[in-house]
């Protein structure tokens, strides 16, 4: 690892306070707050204002999977599932896999269904890392990623992606493998910055992760947010199937944030590991809702597109209207967020950063986005401070409200 990149400083401890503290839920004072997110969304309900912070859709999801649901929970299908899921879903999971990328695990040994992509994202770093080992990862990032890495005793090291572009630095993100190098988690599309890696990222990524003979853990819960081209999995380059974990929830997809069920995919060698871990986590995720997910995963093309198109417009109209405010928005190539530089913002309240402007803005406009700084390490916040991530996963009336507030 090299002086560009951010390691976080091996913490003392007991296992929690590593984990608070990678998950950055202690304060500078060392007291315990929630997560950026939970605080946002507290925020948001106390002032009345329109929560732009968390992310997850106000809608809900294709009426296919709530009928599956609904007739699941009716029809007797209420008590455990199988650890590695209901084989309906893993069925779904495996044919979703190969309709859209070509890419074939095997449906019982190379599927598991966990609660969330948050639960698959656990157990698959539980299963593989041991104390000292490094995990590289781009930075912003999404928080769960340094509370587990610091559960494990391992350590995250970050390379930051930067403003105003938020591409890769290959070079730089090289120089983050080193001898205990032991994993690489890749967020794609990328949440917050919205950035997509291209051909060129993936094959590098895919090329350091072999020569250092690392497991890959892609987080691609939002595979179909892609505003341009379609999807393509890190599992899907030649030959890195073999060594690649592969995230997904229904969550972002199908507008179920609440249902908490997703799932891992990959070569058994490498899912075997982690249904055992998984297994003494949580058991199994919610049965009848993985019945309901498996109808989901297998609606037609138009479900899709319609969904892609929807979320295009919805980004076309958050960037229009946070310019239209004053702040600098970075065009989102996936996800539903847009990173904006709200430097502006901060001039016209009087406050020195966006983590400033976060309360100012819920109270004085009625809008609250997520200090991107919240999810960016010590050594590279500074990149960041005057930036805010936005969420457009909402009604386009919220959006353009948002907006007139903003402005105002
Ligand atoms: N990864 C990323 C990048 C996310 O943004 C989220 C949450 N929205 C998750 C994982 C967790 O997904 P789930 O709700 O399916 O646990
Ligand atoms: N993934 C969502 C976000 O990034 C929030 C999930 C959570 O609250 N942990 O906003």
């Amino acid at each position: 690892m090299d002086a560009n990149a951010a390691a976080a400083p091996h913490t003392p401890g007991s296992p929690w306070e590593r984990m608070a503290r990678g998950g950055g839920l202690l304060t500078s004072t060392g007291e315990l707050s929630g997560t950026v997110f939970e605080e946002m969304s507290r925020l948001a309900a106390r002032t009345g204002a329109v929560n732009l912070g968390q992310g997850f859709p106000d809608v809900d999801g294709p009426p296919e999977m709530l009928e599956a649901a609904a007739a699941a929970l009716r029809g007797g299908g209420n008590q455990y599932s199988p650890v590695a899921g209901v084989p309906q879903l893993q069925e779904a999971v495996a044919e979703h896999q190969r309709r859209f990328y070509g890419i074939e695990p095997d449906p019982s040994s190379g599927v598991v269904v966990t609660v969330g992509a948050s639960e698959g994202l656990a157990a698959s770093l539980l299963a593989f890392l041991s104390p000292g080992d490094e995990v590289v990862t781009f930075e912003p990032h999404y928080d769960l990623y340094g509370a587990v890495v610091e559960f494990a005793g391992a350590r995250l090291v970050t390379v930051p992606l930067e403003p105003p572009h938020f591409s890769p630095d290959l070079d730089r993100l090289a120089g983050a493998f080193g001898p205990r190098t032991r994993m690489v988690i890749l967020n794609d599309p990328h949440n917050p910055t919205g950035t997509v890696f291209d051909d060129a990222a993936l094959s590098r990524v895919a090329e350091l992760a072999a020569v250092h003979d690392c497991v890959v853990v892609t987080d691609e819960v939002y595979e179909h947010l892609r505003f341009a081209g379609g999807h393509r999995p890190l599992a899907a380059l030649p030959g890195a199937f073999e060594r690649t974990l592969t995230v997904s929830s229904v969550g972002k997809t199908f507008s179920a944030t609440g249902w908490r069920v997703g799932w891992v995919s990959g070569p058994a060698h490498l899912v075997g590991p982690v249904r055992a871990t998984k297994a003494y986590l949580t058991h199994s995720a919610a049965t009848p809702l993985q019945l309901g997910a498996a109808a989901a995963l297998g609606l037609p093309d138009a479900f899709y597109d319609r969904l892609t198109g929807d979320f295009r417009r919805r980004r076309d109209v958050l960037v229009q209207e946070l310019a239209r405010a004053g702040a600098e928005p970075f065009e989102p190539q996936g996800t539903f967020f847009v990173v904006a530089d709200v430097r502006a913002l901060c001039e016209r309240h009087g406050v020195g950063d966006a983590t400033a402007l976060a309360p100012v803005l819920a109270e004085r406009a009625g809008v609250v986005g997520v200090p991107v700084p919240a999810l960016a390490s010590a050594a590279h916040r500074d990149l960041y401070t005057t930036w805010m991530r936005f969420s457009f996963g909402k009604r386009l009336d919220l959006l353009e409200e948002a907006g007139r507030r903003l402005a105002r």
